[in-house]
């Protein structure tokens, strides 16, 4: 009696020290809450980040906005909203109201509360606010260049001496030429810089466009007081040089962002919007894959994508799952096995029984976290996004300043105006902007190609810092599918009868133990009943009969007070079983070591990194497995407090640590660790507590994944420093008359080129070790 209430208090505990150590509660069973969710609107005609800062505030400020971030490489806005559509719509007009384009989205499921795909569908919607912007870009480049060019011709005759230049009335009607032929340049090309400069002054918050327009305009009218007062010293090249490099600049760039956010874009591309659902009679209809439910059967033909995530009921095909894993091997399926949306069906027809739907597949998993990823800013950025918010004002102020000083001090307009406008337009802010944004942009699309994923910029930029690597032991350095290799009854029991009671109590685990306990196992009927899982220790099973069955380690089983039991002699992992305070038997299971851990580890120890093993299994397991891939660090028999516990302790003598795990009883060290990096196969819980998650490959992608952040951090940092430099050189150079206006446009648009190119390098990035 005494001992049964000491069982319940042990389970109780068990159960509550469950609940304690899952920071989240586990997604796939309770639904997120919709608030979760940044909802991801696209934008169109930002010109600058200084254009990202001004929507961010405003949006921020309106009613029922709780979170809005903006990224300007990515040309997103993520919003976090209370009132759901309603207020989406009344963002979207603020944000029109402010000159910029957003995309109208139609009330999303995530809107009516069906599903948390309100991301995906803001991509999927085909008017896209950046396709149309290019277009008219294009066209307004083209127009400019034309005419900027033939308003230079005036000059070029004269130079060529085709007109005598002392003869003031020819140089007069020249100079009237190259204004006409400049106003389309300045009103029509430029008109989206001066629109956007007049609502940016309504709106009290000046940006690019104000100084570029005012530059342009400055240039321009300064020309036409010049023409009326009959004087032909004309600045109108100026204007249009102007106008006419600082829309060549953008085209680039906004082509080079085109080809990285559609890395980005390409996981939306995957997804085939038609499936063919199989009805009761066998037959096949053509429907949205929208409309798909959870048990529907859908079929796939050879060289079509898998519509949904599923079961292959019928068929037998190979799958290429290199878009959304990296992994270029093709994998065999038969009936039984999991298929993933996005994954390519190459030989036979298959008949899948859907798991999950839009919204909830996989690759929506993916492709929200990659906007999560996007959505908010790297830590690194805020010092230049303050600068760059300020930097406006200043420009202006020194600007004028510039023109004042020239017109009183030296007398002299046009060097007033020429320097007053060359600090204007070299001063934009905008590779300053871009200078974090578009490293991340770029990663975050290399990453989830490599089946990396990031939770956001500021793991990305940790993960680059990461001094020690703490590494589970099950299914993060071994295979984590365990196989039962052998069972020692107690005396009295039998071995299968040993399995079967013990299958009872696994049934309710996802331990990979558990796995194997039950793939053993005779098959048997379901028993009802209780079970309460122990996370790190094992399992307990109460039958409606009130029967108890234990599962676990010897040091689980003893704490609810079973005796007697006889650890058997191997270097493998044992489960021991008890009924009641039995104990009658140990199950030995064996778990391979994943076939590329040692060279993932010899690469991260070449790397510098501290490295240590921390498991919950006994010690001789966990010595086996340490010598096989070289760690000396090993504690063995930890509970998944100890884990987190040991993360914490490294935390505080300064080391930044990454914990590499998989399972439930890992949450904690996940949560606790600088960075916490869940592996392929990792279960949900595991999966929320990390800022990374490995979806293909296992360990050997944390090399690859810790490189790619370096290397992200290293391109932010030359961004930043050049933009910086930059900024902080060419400003005086303009005061100093150093660079002439067009010149300096032609400077501003190779600043932000520099950035931008300079962040793609990231894309061709593969791991120096190829692990
Ligand atoms: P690791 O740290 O290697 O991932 P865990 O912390 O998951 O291991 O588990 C530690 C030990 O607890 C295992 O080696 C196993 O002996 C025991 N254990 C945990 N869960 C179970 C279970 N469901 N069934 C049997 N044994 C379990
Ligand atoms: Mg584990």
């Amino acid at each position: 009696m005494e001992r049964r209430r000491a069982r319940d208090r042990a389970l109780e505990a068990g159960a509550m020290s469950a609940s304690a150590v899952v920071p989240r509660p586990d997604p796939a069973k309770t639904r997120r809450p919709l608030a979760d969710d940044l909802t991801t609107l696209r934008l169109g005609g930002m010109s600058c980040a200084g254009c990202a800062g001004r929507i961010e505030r405003a949006v921020r400020d309106a009613n029922g906005v709780t979170e809005a971030h903006v990224n300007f490489a990515a040309a997103t806005l993520g919003v976090r909203v209370e009132g759901g559509a309603s207020t989406l719509e009344s963002v979207a007009h603020l944000v029109r109201g402010m000159g910029f384009e957003v995309q109208t989205t139609k009330p999303s499921p995530a809107a009516r509360g069906e599903s948390v795909d309100g991301g995906i569908d803001a991509f999927a919607e085909p008017e896209d606010p950046t396709e149309r912007e290019l277009i008219w870009l294009e066209v307004r480049l083209a127009v400019a260049g034309f005419f900027a060019m033939t308003a230079m011709l005036p000059s070029i005759v004269v130079y060529l001496g085709a007109v005598d230049a002392s003869d003031a009335r020819a140089l007069y009607y020249l100079a009237i030429a190259s204004g006409a032929l400049t106003t389309p340049v300045v009103f029509f090309s430029g008109w989206p810089f001066i629109s956007r400069a007049i609502r940016s002054v309504r709106h009290l918050s000046p940006g690019m466009d104000l100084l570029v327009a005012s530059g342009a305009l400055s240039a321009f009218s300064y020309s036409v007081v010049a023409l009326a007062r009959g004087s032909s010293d004309v600045y109108f090249d100026t204007a249009g040089g102007i106008v006419t490099f600082l829309l060549l600049g953008r085209l680039v760039e906004r082509l080079a962002r085109k080809r990285s956010v559609s890395a980005v874009q390409l996981l939306h591309a995957l997804s085939p919007p038609f499936a063919h659902l199989v009805d009761d009679t066998a037959r096949t209809r053509e429907v949205a894959t929208k409309s798909v439910v959870v048990g529907a059967r859908v079929e796939v033909r050879p060289g079509e994508r898998i519509p949904l995530d599923g079961r292959v009921l019928s068929g037998e095909s190979s799958v290429d799952r290199s878009v959304i894993t990296g992994e270029s091997m093709p994998v065999a399926i038969v009936a039984g096995a999991c298929v993933e949306a996005g994954a390519l069906n190459q030989v036979g027809v298959i008949v899948l029984e859907v798991t999950r739907v839009v919204g909830e597949r996989a690759l929506d998993r993916v492709a929200q976290a990659v906007e999560r990823l996007l959505g908010r800013r790297a830590p690194m950025q805020a010092l230049a996004d303050r600068v760059a918010a300020s930097l406006t004002a200043l420009v202006l102020g020194i600007a004028v300043l510039v023109a004042v000083l020239g017109l009183f001090v030296f007398d002299d307009a046009a060097l007033a105006m020429n320097r007053a406008v060359a600090v204007l337009v070299v001063a934009c802010p905008c590779a300053l902007g871009l200078a974090t944004p578009m490293a991340v942009l770029v990663a975050a699309g290399h990453a989830a190609s490599r089946g990396v994923l990031f939770r956001d910029a500021e793991t990305l930029e940790r993960a680059a810092e990461v001094t020690t690597v703490f590494f589970d032991k099950t299914g993060t350095l071994t295979e984590g599918q365990p196989a039962v290799i052998e069972v020692r009854p107690n005396e009295g029991y039998g071995r299968v009868e040993v399995l079967t009671l013990a299958a009872l109590a696994e049934r309710g685990s996802e331990h990979p133990i558990a796995r194997a306990i039950c793939a053993a196992a005779p098959p048997s009927t379901p028993t009802e009943g209780t079970t309460r899982v122990v996370p790190g220790a094992g399992t307990g099973f109460r039958g409606m009969d009130g029967r108890r069955v234990w599962v676990g380690t010897r040091a689980f089983l003893e704490s609810v007070g079973v005796s007697g039991v006889v650890d058997p002699v191997t270097r493998s992992t044992v489960a021991h079983v008890a009924l009641e305070s039995t104990w009658i038997g140990a199950i030995v299971v064996s778990d391979p070591l994943r076939a590329g851990a040692r060279r993932a580890v010899d690469a991260l120890r070449a790397r510098g990194l501290r490295l240590a093993l921390l498991t919950g299994d006994r010690v001789e397991v966990a010595d086996d497995i340490a010598g096989a891939i070289g760690i000396k660090d090993v504690h063995a028999a930890c509970s998944p407090n100890d884990k987190a516990r040991l993360v914490e302790q490294a935390s505080r003598r300064g080391e930044i640590v990454a914990f590499v795990g998989d399972g439930l009883n890992d949450g904690p060290a996940l949560a606790a660790a600088e960075v916490g990096i869940a592996v392929e196969g990792a279960t949900d819980v595991a999966a929320a507590a990390a800022g990374m998650a490995l979806r293909a490959g296992g360990i050997e992608r944390l090399v690859e994944a810790l490189d790619l952040a370096r290397a992200t951090r290293r391109v932010m940092r030359q961004n930043l420093a050049w933009a910086f430099a930059y900024n902080a050189l060419a400003i005086p150079a303009a005061i100093a008359g150093l660079v002439s206006p067009a010149f300096a446009a032609l400077a501003m648009a190779a600043s932000s080129l520099s950035v931008v190119a300079n962040s793609l390098r990231l894309s061709r990035l593969t791991s120096r070790e190829n692990v």
